[in-house]
């Protein structure tokens, strides 16, 4: 065995093996692959999988992620074995509530580019014979949908990657990782050591266990998932072939079927969840039995499937079960995979928690991080860094991926909050919040008030408020109308505790933003910049609010862990900067409205004058006895201040700011009539109307660049970016149809054909409208440009309006 190597895999499941093969294809050579077992039926969850490969998906990403996988599985082959079948897949619908989600899922597929078809009963059961029609209300199906063989995948890459001269070896079990001075160095093997300053572990679910090895927390819990395979039916007497029936999802009852040879297999995500820690799964597996990765099957957690599979195919009465398992995979506590570089010891990466069907994707997105570093598809939802310390708890992770593994095939609402651990996070102004009836729902752990029943009696005599359709009404109240507009008229309290805030101090400071954004930071202490991170292609990795409050000491406003993950890995070596996540110390209330300044002034011997306090400025100021941090900006669009103190003076400042408001006729203000009025003012929102897929200009942020400032990372890209020309653009539009709120995420067409997506949608309270902004090829972008958004299945005129839509001129703000 090689003493040195370029980069060592640990794991050829299908992750490691596709991570090997698309470096090498990005011109790697010295790749080193270990795997504890032998190659490549190594015991992993790969060597087990039925390998359906269901594409839609709520994530852009993810389905990108499938799209590419699929592709690469149907042109892979080992000995001419083909290692995918397009086959299709149907989802079908046994309740109302399913069969108006196929049609959102319908939708979703349009929103990214795979063509689907909402199906009849009837024309589900020409596609799988020995369906009950009778049982269904209509499917959802996708031709491109198929199955996958991992294991043969695995090889195939490994004889593609073994080509270009990387090195694959079973039987080699992992034991230690050398780490020094913070960098790999070495990793150790129970076949001897191998020298590598890059170490990327795919090991599935053994992952934490191989983390530990580092010092790395991996948040995945292995779960058993019940599969069986059947008996042969005589209905498919003689059939060899290995799928020609389209893959079956049934979701109401959470499970899958699929078609091999001349019988099916079933599995099962109805049972209860079954954790396993990582480091009680085998590692000895040296292929003379049952794979590590499949437990002893528990029949009396299957029989519900089996009773429901009989229903569902009625042939499948005749037949008994065979092969049951309850097989190994990881889960985590969002569900999303987890990818990225240690904080622990550099040069130490994951690729965790990864689907089959996605597996291919995430070894090019991976070697294009390593080669580039940049992946070429927004991977926010995947990164291992998007997790505040309470979620790397082991009992968070428990708790939250056994619920991960109840939701697999579930209707989640887009705002619906997590169940449990709850309440985790408050701000000091909850138990305030709390007599005011407020109507909670979780973001990042927080309680956020999404409307206060205690405004309910602002409603009278607004009679005009429109109702939402179901899914759009779910977690809204009406109220939220009435609070947009006590905020547009008089003055109302947002609590913003919940969003991301850090200090960067220390006489470095200043560079080190400087080449981290694309704005002019270097201005006097007092002023407040909103500008932008990119990465090295010029995508925009966040935009944040950067106050400076002294000459070395800045506060910024942030989109959540992983902005200080960014920032952390581009301190300087020589410790002159410091960068501290101060969320959990500080608590936010936002104070807007045309009577903030003289509500705000009541309080304060400071001058919160325009002329002393200008607009998008900061400073320290007491409201009574309570030292504030002031920043005059508002995200709704309205004159004000984003009020900061230490969370012990929290519930004061409430109190302070409540009682002195009285006059002024103040009220809190829920999240709800927030997003509304932030839309309204066009105010994007990261991860939502941009990710790094965009630049910029793209996105409308073209003001927050200051490409004269000197080098900031992305500079050079940013550049041939504005020269190459916008790939696509967000727009403001708005619905024909006022009673009609869009929630994200629905596509849109011109001429009959999908050309982009809704982004942030919601009801504009002030203007009387539906907002919806959208990404849309450029030549559909110009304003009064027509186009339709489909919404369940339906097809509504909206037109391209001319933003802001709220205040252009900025004169609330600037008051
Ligand atoms: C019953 C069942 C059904 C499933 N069905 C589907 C499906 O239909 N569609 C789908 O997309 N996904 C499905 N999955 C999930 C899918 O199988 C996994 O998500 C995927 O195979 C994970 O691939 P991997 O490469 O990350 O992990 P693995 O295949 O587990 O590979 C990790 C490798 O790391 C090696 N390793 C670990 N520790 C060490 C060490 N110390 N030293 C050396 N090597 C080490 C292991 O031996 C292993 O081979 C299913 C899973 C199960 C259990």
């Amino acid at each position: 065995m090689e003493t040195s190597a370029g980069v060592v895999i640990i794991g050829a499941g299908i992750v490691g093996c596709s991570v090997a093969e698309h470096l090498t294809r990005m011109g790697w050579r010295d790749v080193v692959v270990l795997d504890q077992g032998p190659l490549f039926e190594a015991g992993g969850s790969t060597s087990h999988a039925p390998g359906l490969m269901f594409q839609t998906n709520p994530s852009k990403a993810m389905t990108d992620l499938a799209k590419y996988s699929v592709g690469r599985y149907m042109e892979l082959e080992v000995d001419g074995q083909p290692c995918g079948y397009q086959v299709g897949g149907i989802e079908v619908a046994e309740t109302p509530e399913r069969l108006t989600d196929l049609k959102r899922r319908h939708g979703l597929a349009a929103s990214w580019g795979l063509e689907s078809h909402l199906i009849s009963p009837e024309e589900c059961a020409e596609k799988i014979p020995l369906l009950d029609k009778t049982k269904i209300l209509g499917g959802f199906f996708v031709p491109s949908d198929g199955i996958a063989k991992g294991v043969r995948a695995c090889e195939a890459m490994g004889r593609l990657a073994s080509e270009r001269g990387a090195k694959f070896h079973g039987e080699t079990e992992v034991t230690g990782i050398e780490v020094k001075d913070g960098r790999v160095r070495a990793v150790e093997t129970d076949k001897g050591r191998i020298e590598a300053e890059l170490v990327i572990s795919c090991a599935g679910m053994w992952g934490p266990y191989i983390g530990r090895m580092v010092g790395m927390t991996v948040p995945l819990m292995p779960m058993q998932h019940q599969f069986a395979w059947t008996t042969p039916l005589a209905d498919l007497a003689g059939e060899t072939r290995e799928v020609m029936q389209p893959m079956l999802r049934h979701q109401d009852f959470s499970m899958y079927i699929r078609q091999r040879e001349d019988y099916y297999g079933i599995g099962a995500y109805r049972h209860r969840p079954m954790p396993i820690s990582a480091d009680d799964i085998r590692r000895d597996y040296r292929g003379e039995g049952e794979f590590p990765s499949v437990l002893e099957f528990t029949p009396e957690d299957f029989e519900p499937t089996w009773q429901e599979a009989r229903k569902m195919l009625p042939a499948l009465r005749n037949v008994e079960i065979d092969r049951p398992m309850n097989g190994l995979f990881s889960f985590t506590p969002d569900g999303g995979s987890l990818l990225g570089e240690s904080r622990e010891a550099k040069g130490f990466w994951v690729a965790e928690a990864v689907w089959i069907t996605h597996a291919i994707g995430v070894g090019k997105v991976m070697a294009e991080w390593l080669t580039d570093g940049v992946p070429s598809i927004d991977i926010a939802g995947a990164d291992v860094h998007r997790f505040d310390p309470y979620a790397r708890s082991s009992a968070y992770i428990l708790a939250r991926s056994s619920q991960s593994f109840r939701e697999v095939y579930d209707i989640i609402h887009p705002q619906q909050p997590m169940e449990d651990p709850r309440p985790l996070r408050t701000s000091p102004f909850y138990a305030r919040q709390k007599e005011l009836g407020a109507y909670f729902l979780e973001a990042s752990g927080w309680e956020r008030p999404q409307w206060f029943e205690a405004n309910q009696r602002l409603l009278d005599g607004q009679d005009d408020v429109l109702g939402r359709g179901e899914w759009a009404g779910r977690y809204w109240s009406e109220i939220a109308a009435a609070e947009a507009r006590a905020t547009r008229e008089n003055v109302a309290l947002y609590d913003m505790t919940s969003l991301k805030r850090a200090e960067v101090t220390g006489p470095g400071s200043l560079d080190f933003l400087q080449r981290l954004t694309t704005g002019q930071l270097d201005r006097p202490p007092g002023k407040v910049t909103y500008t932008l991170m990119l990465d090295d292609a010029a995508g925009v990795k966040s935009d944040i609010t950067v106050a400076r409050l002294e000459d070395e000491r800045f506060q910024l406003g942030l989109n959540g862990p992983r902005d200080i993950e960014w920032m952390e890995r581009h301190l300087p070596a020589d410790g002159s900067v410091q960068v501290q996540d101060i969320t959990p110390g500080t608590c936010c209330v936002g104070v807007w409205g045309p009577s903030a300044r003289d509500m705000v002034q009541s309080l304060s011997e400071d001058d919160f004058s325009n002329e002393t306090f200008g607009f998008f400025n900061a400073r320290y100021a007491y409201l009574r006895e309570v030292p504030v941090t002031a920043l005059r900006l508002s995200y709704v669009g309205e004159l004000g201040w984003e009020i900061y103190t230490s969370s012990d003076l929290g519930s004061r400042l409430w109190d302070l700011l409540w009682e002195g408001g009285q006059p002024y006729g103040v009220v809190a203000g829920g999240r709800a009539a927030f997003n509304s009025m932030r839309i309204e003012k066009g105010y994007r929102s990261w991860g939502t109307d941009m990710t790094t897929e965009h630049d910029p200009y793209e996105a409308g942020l073209g003001f927050a660049v200051k490409a004269d400032k000197g080098d900031f990372i992305g500079r050079d890209a940013l550049a041939k970016r504005k020269e190459a020309g916008p790939r696509r653009r967000l727009v403001c539009t708005l619905l024909d149809d006022p009673n009609l709120v869009v929630m994200g995420y629905e596509p849109v067409f011109v001429d009959g054909r999908a050309v982009g997506y809704v982004t942030s949608a919601d009801f504009g309270y002030t203007l009387g409208r539906s907002i919806a902004y959208a990404w849309v090829p450029p030549e559909y972008a110009g304003v009064g440009r027509r186009l339709e958004i489909q919404y369940f299945g339906e097809r509504h005129q909206a037109t391209v309006s001319e933003e802001p839509l709220f205040d252009p001129a900025m004169k609330r703000m600037r008051a």
